[in-house]
């Protein structure tokens, strides 16, 4: 009885506002997380480890480096992070934050803020899935503030000197190279430090009830002296940091519809199947009504997802409609989970229909990236004129 209905999840045609190569790209994603994800994941979560195996594949689909022209990488549209973002959280957020903090958060400021030497030594590593990067900026008591962090970098000669704790740091204790951000006598600055050196230790967060499947780390820097040239030169200050995280937020908006759609489906496949009372749930009106709201927010979310990659394409997306499509995307993919984990009915607790591993890790989701409150704050302040964080 049930199609594998696109239209029903596409209503307003946005396929048909994509270029072939955009399709062929997105489906190469779709194909994989199918193919070698989904069924894979599950176990993982459950066991709270990230599937590393999948690395190389993600590499050789060409994932890493969709931001960088050049030093091995193939650049895409932000339009093509979008559908990644999307595809791969429609399997797992874990998973869509391994591809987005290794393309958003590390080999774009190395490529945007990096030397040549530092963009040759690292980015076509990064590329090939040889290296795992990280992104160090929140602290133990500076996560909505970041500009109040208290990791300091100190000069000594031709080095630095790092010491602070980063916290919550996703791929941390996976990683080769962090970007950490630190304060020096003058101004917040980044910097690249590698896995290994002397009074640098990345320590697994652990008894997590979301993103199981994605390390959280802490970082902690003990006069961890690393050579002054790894300093990014053109890094410098929160505006540097705030550009990055622009390019992640627009992943989390997207990541967050694909779970939203994942779950949709689950619930709509089956409302369809199982019969109550002698008929398909789905016959039922109050059934109804949560599967058109879920559908009505799956095409809003969409269009707005859809529209935002196009701006940042043409260089003319705001800060503020990123907040706006990141804040609507977690808020509505948060409300579509739960609709669909009841209208599972017991089931919707088993992990084999996926539905309450998204539940579980849209909670992240709404703090990482700036907060539910946070990103409420930026569209209140643009609103109004008025800042309201302090
Ligand atoms: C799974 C996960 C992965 C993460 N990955 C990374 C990473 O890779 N790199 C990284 O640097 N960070 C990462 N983070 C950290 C994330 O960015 C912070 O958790 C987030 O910015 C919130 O900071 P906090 O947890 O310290 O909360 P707090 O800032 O302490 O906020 C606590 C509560 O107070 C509210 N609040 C704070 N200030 C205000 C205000 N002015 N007005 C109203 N309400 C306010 C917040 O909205 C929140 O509800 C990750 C977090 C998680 C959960």
């Amino acid at each position: 009885m049930v199609m594998e209905s696109t239209e029903r999840m596409d209503y307003y045609q946005i396929e048909s506002m994509l270029t072939k190569e955009e399709r062929l790209f997105r489906d190469r994603v779709r194909k994989f997380v199918d193919r070698d994800c989904l069924p894979i994941i599950s176990d993982h979560f459950d066991k709270g480890v990230f599937p590393m195996h999948l690395v190389p594949k993600m590499a050789k689909l060409g994932l890493f480096g969709l931001h960088v022209d050049g030093y091995g990488c193939r650049r895409k549209s932000h339009t093509v992070y979008g559908l990644v973002c999307q595809e791969l959280g429609r399997c797992d957020s874990g998973l869509r934050a391994l591809f987005s903090v290794q393309n958003s958060l590390t080999m774009l400021p190395i490529y945007r803020f990096g030397s040549e030497k530092q963009r040759k030594t690292w980015l076509s590593k990064m590329a090939r899935g040889k290296v795992i990067g990280c992104f160090g900026l929140s602290e133990p008591d500076f996560g909505s503030n970041p500009a109040g962090m208290k990791t300091r970098a100190d000069r000594r000669g031709n080095s630095y000197l790092l010491n602070g704790t980063k916290m919550w740091i996703t791929n941390g204790t996976i990683a080769d190279v962090a970007v950490v951000w630190a304060k020096t006598d003058h101004e917040i600055r980044g910097f690249l430090v590698e896995s290994g050196t002397p009074g640098f230790e990345a320590k697994e967060i652990r008894r997590k009830f979301s993103y199981r499947t994605s390390p959280t780390s802490l970082l902690v820097f003990n006069d961890c002296e690393i050579p002054a040239e790894n300093i990014l030169p053109k890094g410098r200050g929160l505006k540097s940091i705030l550009s990055c995280l622009n390019s992640a937020r627009h992943g989390v908006a997207c990541g967050a519809l694909g779970s939203a759609m994942a779950c949709y489906q689950t619930a709509l496949n089956f409302a369809c199947e199982r019969e109550v009372f002698e008929k398909p749930i789905a016959s039922y009106q109050l059934v109804q009504d949560r599967l058109v709201r879920m559908g009505i927010e799956i095409a809003k979310g969409q269009l707005l997802t859809y529209h935002l990659g196009r701006l940042l394409d043409q260089d003319r997306a705001t800060h503020i409609q990123i907040s706006m499509a990141k804040l609507n995307n977690v808020r509505e993919a948060m409300k579509i989970a739960r609709m669909a984990r009841d209208i599972l009915g017991a089931r919707g607790i088993l992990a084999d229909h996926h539905v309450i591993r998204h539940l579980c890790d849209l909670e992240a989701i709404s703090t990482l990236e700036g907060t539910e409150n946070i990103q409420t704050l930026i569209l209140g302040q643009d609103i109004t004129g008025i800042s309201a964080f302090r």
